[in-house]
């Protein structure tokens, strides 16, 4: 999988490359990260990428030469490649776009800055657009992060154990039950005394039951949905 990001702040995204599981599957040649710079684009001869707000408003827009030529280039290169735009007011990002966009070949990430992209180019090259969450951030950089890691731990070959995502939060509507490492005994609280005591199948049953209480504490509705699937399944 390809990953291209749309940036004009390359050095923000470029670091989280530069170790544990997304470098080792950079290495391992599972996916490939470019970029494209808007400003190189750019037909000004300050390379200016912004301009004022048509109609008025505070802040400044990226005007749209820029990243038409940038994204008619990209596209050019690789008719495939899927654009995802990141803006705040778009449908949340979740667990299940994470998993359907792990079987594309080629996803392209389009920032945005100051006050957001001339909604011209939105509308002419968004396959998708995404928000991470209720809340405005200066830049799409670290939502695109954010989508391609999430993406990325899905995609074969990605974590070096596979189970890991099956028992995730979020893959069966319970969230993971809670996790515990050694040592057994840490500042005078034990672990839950099932787990230790090898018998596998107590403690799924203790598993399920602390996802349970977790997804019932955090998620009340969807503990809901999950006692409701349940008993239709049954
Ligand atoms: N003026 C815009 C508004 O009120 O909707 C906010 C622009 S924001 C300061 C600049 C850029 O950051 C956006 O174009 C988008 O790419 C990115 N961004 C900010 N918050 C985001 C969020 N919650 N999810 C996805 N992208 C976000």
């Amino acid at each position: 999988m390809k990953f291209t990001f749309v940036t004009l702040f390359k050095n923000i995204v470029d670091g989280y490359f530069s170790d544990s599981i997304l470098k080792r599957s950079i290495d391992k040649s599972i996916i490939e990260i470019e970029y494209l710079d808007p400003r190189e684009y750019s037909l000004n001869k300050h390379k200016k990428v912004d301009d004022t707000a048509v109609g008025g408003g505070a802040g400044m827009v990226m005007n749209p030469q820029p990243l038409y030529d940038a994204l008619s280039d990209l596209k050019k290169q690789d008719e495939d490649v899927h654009i995802v735009f990141l803006t705040p007011v778009a449908k949340q990002f979740v667990q299940n776009d994470a998993k359907r966009l792990a079987k594309k070949t080629h996803i392209a990430f389009v920032s945005g800055r100051y006050e957001g992209i001339d909604e011209r180019i939105v509308e002419q090259f968004a396959d998708e657009v995404f928000s991470i969450g209720d809340y405005i951030l200066t830049g799409g950089e670290l939502p695109s992060l954010v989508m391609c890691d999430a993406i990325s731990r899905n995609i074969d070959g990605v974590l070096g154990n596979s189970d890991s995502l099956t028992v995730e939060s979020f893959e069966t509507q319970l969230l993971e039950a809670p996790a515990f490492s050694k040592p057994k005994r840490f500042n005078s609280i034990d672990v839950p005394s099932e787990y230790l005591k090898g018998n596998h199948s107590k403690i799924r049953s203790l598993k399920l039951a602390l996802s349970e209480c977790k997804t019932k504490f955090f998620r009340p509705k969807q503990l809901l949905k999950y006692k409701t699937r349940i008993s239709h399944e049954k």
